[in-house]
């Protein structure tokens, strides 16, 4: 069988967990600090935060913005749930809206939705192709939108208009004319999920970005607190010689990184650009190849010359022309029964029973729905062969041309 998307853990990974076991320290400390340091050149951004999950970050971000009931916040129909369930648990409510044929949110859809109980935007860079941030950053910043906005904490005073929150989940490593995601919008939040392009098993980060007079330090400093029980000292910085009084300043909550893992996000990173990025685009490349011979497949956008968009190569989300959501199940059930694991990204939110409950209607959402009806990701891993991709490549054209009954010739 050939999987979906394994991690990569070698002996270089191992060894590092090791050295961190045996170092005497193994929740947040050097290694995580380290590993934020890092992350922050990379991508260019002011400070970055490392927390357990994408979604722990996304969610602190909306409550250190203040966004609680009677707040609305934007976002995709086409994302992963996580998305929309950190706006439920600020009480405030999901608005999704429609996305483009390259599946990431559409911005005339933002500007019908915005109303003056919005209070962010969180677009999606669905898998690994960065949003149009040049396009969202002006649209918050224009004159009639900033005059919608109603302020009720000091963050939203400062800031004085819609928060950008992108859920970069997908996009470490991709950018925009040369800038790196992360550095493109106000604040940005990756993760090191065990499927994700760098794995740290579970974790995540936020990408802190602001300007407009916001001193990135010291939201910094608040998140640790705020990430971390609400105590004033971390668990390192007690351990200082006569160090131990501390103090709890709000009801915060447990989403920090801890060293262990962070060793294995410091080993990923160091590798990230010259090994882990190229093969996937390479994978990308032999999957364009084989299969952009064939009427009926569409390709996924990887890289657009005009934007200077490049993706970070997540997801290799092929559609299949002229299908229904039956013929793509049926497709996909012909390729597993030739060992080969594809998947669905994503099942739009407003799909799930949970949000069906609450009074969405996939039918709101016709291009989301159309995307989702043809989608097939097919596998993308560091350590899959050019043998196995043109593997995949087959069980794929076999499958559609069973499905579609094409004549053989
Ligand atoms: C994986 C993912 C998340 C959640 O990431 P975690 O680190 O598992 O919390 C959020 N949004 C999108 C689009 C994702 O794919």
């Amino acid at each position: 069988m050939i999987p979906f998307s394994p991690p990569r853990m070698d002996q270089l990974i191992i060894d590092e967990v090791v050295a961190t076991l045996k170092s005497g320290w193994i929740t947040t400390g050097p290694r995580t600090k380290l590993f934020e340091k890092k992350l922050t050149d990379y991508c260019g951004n002011k400070k970055t935060l490392c927390l357990n999950s994408a979604t722990a970050g996304l969610e602190l971000i909306l409550r250190w913005f203040g966004v609680q009931e009677g707040d609305e916040v934007i976002l995709p129909a086409y994302t992963y749930s996580a998305t929309a369930n950190v706006i439920m648990h600020c009480g405030a409510k999901p608005v999704f809206v429609d996305v483009n044929s390259d599946f990431n949110i559409s911005l005339p859809a933002i500007e019908k939705a915005i109303t003056p109980k919005t209070k962010v935007i969180m677009p999606v860079d669905f898998g690994g192709l960065p949003c149009d941030y040049e396009k969202l950053n002006a649209l918050v910043r224009r004159p009639e939108i900033k005059a919608l906005f109603n302020a009720s904490t000091a963050e939203q005073t400062q800031l004085g208009r819609i928060l950008i929150l992108a859920d970069a989940a997908h996009s470490l490593g991709a950018e925009i004319a040369g800038k790196k995601s992360g550095s493109l919008t106000d604040v940005s939040v990756f993760s090191f999920h065990a499927v994700k392009n760098l794995s740290t098993a579970e974790g995540g980060a936020i990408a802190l970005n602001l300007s407009d007079g916001f001193d990135n330090e010291e939201i910094y400093t608040k998140l640790c607190i705020k990430s971390l029980h609400g105590q004033n000292k971390d668990a390192l910085a007690k351990t200082q010689k006569g160090n131990w009084k501390y103090d709890i300043v709000e009801a915060g909550y447990k989403m920090n990184m801890t060293d262990i893992l962070a060793a294995i996000g410091l080993v990923e990173l160091d590798r990230y650009e010259g090994e882990t990025l190229p093969r996937r685009r390479e994978i990308f490349d032999i999957y364009n190849q084989g299969l952009g011979k064939y009427a009926w497949a569409e390709l996924p956008m990887m890289e657009n010359l005009e934007t200077g968009k490049i993706s970070s190569y997540h997801l290799y989300p092929l559609k299949i022309k002229n299908i229904n959501e039956e013929q793509r199940d049926e497709i996909m059930k012909h390729i597993f029964d030739q060992d080969v694991s594809v998947n669905v990204h994503f099942i739009p939110v407003p799909m799930m029973s949970y949000y069906k409950k609450l009074g969405y209607s996939i039918h709101d959402y016709p291009e989301t729905y159309q995307q989702y009806s043809r989608e097939i990701s097919l596998p993308v891993f560091f350590d899959l062969s050019t043998l196995q991709a043109e593997k995949v490549i087959q069980s794929v054209v076999d499958a559609v041309e069973k499905v579609l009954n094409f004549q053989k010739n």
